[in-house]
């Protein structure tokens, strides 16, 4: 009730798409709304070294998309030589397509800190931080009110949670870049500098903010630590696959009788999804957000989980009255606007992809043109300072492979040129 969906989404093709904020299917992360602090309890009882091991049987994968062990990454951080940690929760929450984020911060804020202040137990954090999105301001006044609550409970602040612990929590609002999502420019923007990626290693876990060891993990991560702390490693095991254990939530929009929120087992195939959320002449589904893999039909068999479609939970669906053209224009001018501006591969090749983008929905381009796409998307891959750079083509590579016929089509009218026929002028 209190999410408020009134706020812009810049370069979302929501114009035409449905959002909605409904939880739809909660599973083992979102079936209880209730806090409880039953894995602050665990700390206190059972000591960090339990409730890491706990969260270390569990196999929790990060949930922002790339999927680092969860366990492994705080225990780095515990044991980093520099005495003062910090816990960052990343929600920065900028992927198009992507608002699973915004409805945990809503509804689910208490598990989010819950979990963020057992990571604090486990690496002996005092300092932590809660990056929002610029975007999701609006939440800004609801999450002080849950810290503010929290430290009244004696969950936060000084000897929080009778663990022995000085732990609190500081909400740090974005200005509104999508890099500040990649962790080290979060950081960077954390101190109060310009959004640019730092070269990694080395990794935040050892020098983050302010040079310290520093934890960086997505809300539903820190979501997903809280509840395994409660209810133990084996129980999350329960679902999923082996190498992606548990569930995953997602976004779902665009063309579908019911958008919203939905939570999956690692493992559900794209056309569950399709069925569940009733989409009907898919001809497409966007995957993972603007830099993830577009679908076609013949590949929604295929399943979410690390070891196929691996996704921080954007999911776009399109069916066969939207022209996936239009799509494109719109990722190809997202990455645009959001370059940082920092290295020429990027900034210059991310606006030389838009122009010949424009230029083939123009009806202009000639197969020269694509031809110049593949060579600009290849050298944006290989010589990119960081992830924005390197993923940035992929939507425009993608549909050239799998929807050739979206730009075929729009050169017919324009190629001019016919082809060189070697055999009739040898003959
Ligand atoms: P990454 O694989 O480089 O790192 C993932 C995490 O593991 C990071 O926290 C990193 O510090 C840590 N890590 C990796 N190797 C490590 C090591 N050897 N030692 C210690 N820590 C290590 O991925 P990334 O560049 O941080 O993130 C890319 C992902 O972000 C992509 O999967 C993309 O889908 C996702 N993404 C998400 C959003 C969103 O809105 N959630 C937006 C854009 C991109």
């Amino acid at each position: 009730a209190l999410v408020d969906t009134r706020v812009p989404l810049p370069h979302w093709p929501q114009a035409f798409f449905a959002v909605s904020n409904n939880v739809h299917r909660p599973g083992l992360l979102l079936s209880d709304l209730e806090p409880r602090d039953a894995g602050l309890a665990a700390l206190r009882q059972q000591g960090p070294d339990a409730v890491l091991a706990e969260i270390e049987r569990a196999g929790l994968r990060g949930r922002g998309g790339a999927g680092f062990t969860t366990a492994l990454k705080w225990r780095f951080c515990r044991e980093a030589a520099h005495p003062e940690k910090v816990v960052v929760c990343n929600a920065d929450e900028g992927e198009p397509g992507t608002f699973k984020d915004r409805v945990l911060l809503t509804s689910y804020a208490d598990l989010v800190f819950e979990g963020m202040t057992l990571c604090a137990g486990i690496i002996g954090a005092r300092e932590g931080f809660l990056y929002l999105r610029g975007e999701y301001r609006y939440l800004l006044e609801h999450l002080e009110a849950v810290l503010q609550r929290r430290r009244e409970q004696g969950l936060l602040g000084q000897g929080m949670a009778d663990t022995g612990t000085d732990f609190d929590i500081r909400i740090h609002l974005g200005a509104g870049a999508y890099i500040c999502g990649e962790e080290s420019a979060l950081i960077e923007s954390l101190e109060g500098k310009r959004g640019v990626t730092r070269k990694r290693p080395p990794f935040p876990v050892t020098e983050g903010y302010l040079e310290r060891p520093t934890v960086v993990n997505n809300v539903e991560t820190f979501l997903a630590a809280a509840r395994i702390a409660e209810h133990g490693g084996y129980w999350f095991r329960s679902e999923g696959t082996d190498r992606s254990a548990g569930s995953k939530i997602l976004s779902v929009s665009g063309d579908c009788e019911r958008p919203g929120i939905y939570e999956y087992p690692f493992g559900t195939s794209i056309a569950r999804v399709l069925g569940d959320c009733g989409a009907q002449r898919t001809q497409a589904v966007q995957v993972s957000g603007a830099a993830g893999a577009t679908l076609g039909v013949d590949e929604f068999q295929r399943v979410l989980a690390f070891e196929d479609l691996p996704t921080a939970g954007s999911f776009m669906v399109f069916d066969d009255s939207r022209d996936l053209m239009e799509m494109v224009r719109n990722f190809a001018d997202f990455f645009v606007h959001e370059s940082c501006g920092f290295c020429t591969p990027c900034r210059v090749g991310g606006k030389l992809l838009r122009d010949l983008v424009e230029k083939v929905a123009a009806r202009k381009a000639s197969r020269h043109d694509l031809d110049e796409m593949r060579r600009i998307a290849d050298v944006m891959r290989r010589a990119s300072h960081c992830g924005l750079g390197h993923t940035a083509p992929n939507h425009v590579l993608n549909t050239l492979d799998k929807f050739p016929q979206i730009y075929a089509s729009r050169l017919a009218s324009a190629d001019h040129t016919p082809a060189f026929d070697l055999d009739a002028a040898l003959a």
